[in-house]
């Protein structure tokens, strides 16, 4: 359970996220990006990375259309993605789907800082059919940095 005081400052990030997204728009000089669809709920992102030759996520954006959850975790992802490593953004990944899940998660090598953006979105556990809404940009930055070029949650 969270407790009342977290679950209002992980509300009040959430819908300033939603409602001012960081890192929104096209971005120029991508190298890979990728689209994807939640069909559930209706939300589409697409997201743009520019990576360097050693694998460093230099800028990463996104844009598309969708309900609050799902652009305030992709803006929040964008923060959390810049200037890590393809790695270490999949790790983050990784932790972030077994939090939002309820999964006991593996939070290795994970900055403190890092750890409690993500946290802010752990809430959406305990909302089911949220939880796609608050993976999708995840799951299409995944899609994005192999080169898949299309995502879903389906
Ligand atoms: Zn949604």
């Amino acid at each position: 359970m969270i407790d009342p005081e977290l679950r209002e400052l992980y509300q009040e990030i959430i819908l300033d996220h939603g409602r001012h997204p960081r890192h929104f728009g096209q971005l120029e000089g991508a190298n890979r990006e990728a689209d994807g669809h939640n069909p559930l709920c209706g939300d589409k992102v697409r997201v743009y990375l520019r990576v360097d030759n050693d694998d460093k996520i230099e800028d990463v954006m996104f844009d598309g259309r969708g309900c609050a959850i799902s652009i305030a975790s992709a803006s929040m992802m964008t923060e959390l993605l810049t200037g890590k490593n393809v790695s270490e953004g999949k790790a983050l990944m990784d932790a972030f789907l077994s939090m939002v899940k309820g999964e006991d998660a593996c939070f290795e090598g994970v900055d403190e800082d890092d750890l409690d953006q993500l946290q802010a979105m752990s809430g959406v556990s305990e909302f089911p059919m949220r939880v796609k809404c608050a993976t999708l940009a995840w799951h299409t930055f995944a899609a994005a940095a192999d080169g898949t070029q299309e995502a879903t949650t389906e």
